[in-house]
């Protein structure tokens, strides 16, 4: 590893393997796992395998790695039983939104149902 190169990410060190993670599903771009702290009786977590701090990084460059997070995101919705009850799709953007992991996440959430921000 170079002098000044970061230490990966959690994340990352899922993607690389070095840190073991259930995947639920995967795509070329983006792969699912459990949130380890649910907040729902469903509680999921689209990663894109690039490492992307958040979605205030994001640009016009990501577009198809973001259209490729979201068609994820619903063939996990349908394979979990709530493409019709409904469901919560959420990116949380820095401290204040409780960000602790700064590596792009998509949260999908569901199986009750949710309050305005629930
Ligand atoms: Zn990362």
């Amino acid at each position: 590893m170079a002098d000044n190169a970061p230490d990966p990410c959690l994340f990352c060190r899922m993607v690389s393997g070095e840190v073991p993670a259930p995947r639920v599903a995967e795509n070329d771009v983006a792969f699912v796992i459990r949130d380890i702290n649910p907040r729902a009786p469903l509680h999921l977590l689209i990663i894109p395998y690039q490492h992307v701090p958040t979605a205030k990084d994001l640009g016009s460059e990501h577009g198809s790695m973001l259209a490729s997070m979201f068609e994820l995101a619903t063939e996990v919705a349908r394979a979990e039983g709530v493409i019709e009850s409904g469901y919560r799709l959420a990116f949380n953007v820095g401290d204040a939104a409780g960000m602790t992991i700064w590596h792009l996440h998509l949260h999908l959430v569901g199986g009750r149902p949710l309050g305005p921000e629930g």
